[in-house]
């Protein structure tokens, strides 16, 4: 009887965050329900949260964002269908989309408040808790290996700016002009943004150093990111930003902050994040979505909204993409939109961006 009872007790612990989260009816809706019994492989990606309406993109600009995010989310996919592991398949989708102009990593990156595209990332292998960042680049055309090759050919974690780049053509990884990733749109985004800041100086008597234009919508958002679960149930993620428009240069986002941008461990989830990077540091979101899982058993859905409500009422915005080590996908942002693509699990391809 004894037993029964504590079986019972067990039985409600287990139910109640489930049934907690059901009644608050506020979350994203659980895409996937897989189980120790029923794994799969599991690839979802992201090109950055931020005010994206319905409407606000025209339908060429539509299209073409949904078939980068497809084509990426297809190349990862296919590697992982082939046996190759999920870091394999995080850092190819990772390189098409810094390769895509559309998106805020690589080329197409956004502008530093003195003009310059200066670029982070980083990537983590769930298995070994091993992770590589770099911060602070102008000149690796693919920054998403560079942070492999931190995690795998060198002692550290993270490297930054000038060391970085040459630590990147010690590994013969390939090292553009800073011209490379000039684009006329970002370009314009920049000028946009002085503009506003010179008329809002004006406007309230102050010196131009003194207005603060974060608040701004037009300040948001980029970074591309990756999270893989391959046929030997080995997790990985991987992120990569150009950072947010008019940043102070020298500024360091979340992106290649270990914890808050990305984390992947094979007990809990991996995750890559994308919004208000100075807010993903203090929460820490990767890692809280990940600890919420490991102390409190809640399932990845729920804390990848827990940790989401946690930046909100902090101030902040953005989004997060996860998956657990059965191949359940989390996904959830409280901006406007996000660009995100993920294989459902009759294995095809989702392309979402609107709320
Ligand atoms: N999180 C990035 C940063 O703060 C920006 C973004 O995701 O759009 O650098």
């Amino acid at each position: 009887m004894k037993k029964f009872l504590s079986f019972l007790l067990i039985g409600v612990l287990q139910i109640l965050p489930v049934a907690a989260y059901a009644q608050k009816g506020t979350f994203t809706e659980i895409k996937q329900l897989q189980s120790p019994q029923n794994p799969r492989l599991g690839f979802v990606i992201h090109g950055g949260a931020g005010v994206i309406r319905k409407g606000s993109l025209s339908p060429e600009k539509e299209k073409a964002y949904r078939d980068g995010l497809e084509q990426a989310l297809l190349a990862g996919y296919k590697a992982l269908q082939n046996g190759k592991s999920s870091m394999d398949a995080v850092e190819i989708a990772i390189r098409m989309l810094e390769d895509n102009p559309l998106f805020n990593a690589g080329k197409g990156a956004v502008f530093t408040a003195d003009g310059k595209n200066e670029l982070d990332a980083s990537i983590m292998d769930g298995k070994t808790l091993m992770a590589g960042a770099v911060a602070g680049l102008h000149r690796v055309k693919n920054p998403i290996t560079l942070a492999r090759a931190v995690m795998e050919k060198s002692p550290h974690v993270l490297m930054i700016g000038d060391g970085a780049e040459k630590f990147a053509a010690e590994q013969k990884i390939e090292l553009v002009d800073p011209q490379y990733f000039w684009t006329q749109e970002r370009w314009d985004n920049l000028q946009n943004v002085i503009k506003q800041e010179k008329e809002k100086a004006a406007k309230e008597g102050k010196k131009v150093s003194q207005v603060d234009l974060r608040f701004e919508p037009i300040n948001k958002f980029g970074t591309v990111g990756a999270v893989a679960l391959d046929k030997d149930g080995n997790l990985a993620a991987g992120t990569s930003t150009g950072g947010m428009t008019y940043k102070k240069y020298g500024r360091v986002g979340d992106v290649p902050v270990i914890g808050a941008g990305t984390y992947a461990n094979n007990n809990t989830c991996a995750v890559s994040a994308t919004g208000w990077g100075e807010y993903f540091i203090r929460i820490g979101v990767a890692r809280d979505i990940s600890a919420l899982m490991e102390y409190r058993a809640l399932p990845i859905q729920q804390a990848a909204d827990t940790t989401l409500n946690k930046v909100k009422t902090l101030g902040g915005d953005g989004g997060v993409i996860s998956l657990d080590k059965f191949g359940n996908i989390g996904i959830s942002f409280n901006s406007e939109g996000m660009y995100r693509a993920y294989i459902d699990v009759n294995g095809k391809p989702v392309i979402e961006i609107y709320k």
